[in-house]
């Protein structure tokens, strides 16, 4: 029987998407297109509960991340701007008697949190990652690779981690954790004052019909009243919550109430439709056209992996995609085996049209081909669409 793992309800489910083939890992990149090729693939079948709004995927078994794992978009200014503001967020909603002390879970390459300490006065930083190779002291930033995803006593004193800290911060881990409860219940264990969420946003995702994003890695996708719901369990109320980054992201700072009151359920009703139908093959046939015979892709990210498999634009159809991550360049792309390159390394002879994933990077893209004194058409492949 299928069971909401956030509200624990049992009755009320809808299925948004299915799939019976999707890479296994949307951001791990092989040195041969034989590994590309022959990498696993898996089956995803997202359902969204009804009653708490939470979207999963019944079909997720676990994942292991210690794996050469690449999410780097540093590369990107547009990205980098967007660290700032989701660090102004913070900063703007929090309040501090002295220079606190943060611990990050899923603190990846730890862009954000060097940008945090750089523009911020704070007592130490403690960025936590599974995908870390050992524990390293980086600067202020102390990063860090547990035995487990939450910290035992003893874990924490043998590495001088706190036992309070005053901000817990998790940006972009959720979405892979298929037992939100007990991974929130694991970071909130030692009460800090607030908890920041970074998640990307459900309600996105099923108005604009973005099939892509359902992907294996992502088995658990949230919306303000879902996030309300899983942290109200742990004595948390939101207190301050903002769509960013073209609405794709929900922002949401969580603050330990005062009085205990878990029996409290908050009412929030979603800010978009929640009854949009897909319709999987129309647009399969809408990016197709719009690709056309000599579309290039720009973006290797996990999201341009996820479209190249549903849209079955393999090696043979697309031969190269466009990346300006340099630790990504020559590398290819898992099950369809393109090969990424930076743009400096494409002969845009071959092609006609560069076709941009976010139209948040279109202006940069368009720069970019102009400093390489290209006249190519660059276009938002989902434009209308979402
Ligand atoms: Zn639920």
């Amino acid at each position: 029987m299928m069971i909401c793992n956030v509200c624990q309800s049992r009755f009320s489910f809808r299925r948004l998407f299915h799939h019976p083939r999707v890479p296994e890992y949307n951001l791990v990149y092989y040195k041969k297109i034989a590994e590309a090729l022959a990498s696993k693939t898996k089956p995803v079948d997202f359902q969204q509960c009804l009653d708490c709004g939470f979207v999963f995927n019944g079909t997720h078994g676990g994942l292991d991340y210690n794996v050469d794992y690449e999410s780097s978009r540093a590369f990107s200014q547009v990205f980098t701007d967007y660290i700032s503001h989701v660090i102004d967020f913070i900063r703007t909603n929090v309040c501090f008697e002295r220079p606190p002390t943060i611990i990050e879970f899923g603190a990846g390459d730890c862009q954000f949190a060097n940008s945090l300490v750089s523009e911020w006065p704070i007592s130490r930083y403690f960025a936590i990652d599974p995908s870390y190779k050992m524990s390293e002291d980086n600067g202020k930033v102390y990063r860090y690779r547990p035995p487990a995803p939450d910290l035992s006593e003893s874990t924490r004193s043998a590495y001088s981690i706190p036992s309070s800290s005053d901000l817990v911060i998790a940006r972009h881990v959720l979405e892979h954790i298929r037992e939100p409860v007990d991974f929130i219940s694991g970071i909130v264990a030692s009460k800090p004052t607030y908890v920041f969420i970074e998640v990307p946003c459900s309600s996105y995702i099923i108005d604009s019909g973005n099939y892509h994003f359902f992907s294996y890695e992502h088995c658990s996708y949230f919306d303000r009243k879902s996030l309300a719901v899983l942290m109200q369990k742990f004595g948390y109320s939101c207190i301050a919550s903002k769509y960013a980054f073209n609405s794709e992201n929900l922002l949401s700072l969580f603050k330990l109430n005062e009085l205990e009151n878990k029996f409290f359920i908050p009412e929030i009703k979603e800010r978009r439709g929640s009854n949009k139908q897909f319709d999987f093959s129309s647009w399969l046939r809408l990016l197709t056209y719009r690709t056309g015979k000599r579309g290039i892709f720009w973006g290797a990210s996990g999201k341009g992996v996820m479209l190249l498999n549903l849209l079955d634009f393999h090696y043979k159809v697309m031969p190269q995609i466009i990346d300006v991550n340099p630790k990504l360049s020559e590398l290819f792309v898992p099950c369809t085996g393109n090969q990424i390159l930076l743009p400096e390394l494409i002969d845009f002879s071959n092609y006609d049209k560069i076709l941009v994933l976010n139209s948040l990077y279109l202006d940069e893209v368009r720069s970019r081909v102009a400093s390489l004194s290209r006249d190519m058409e660059v276009v938002y492949l989902l434009e209308g669409v979402n």
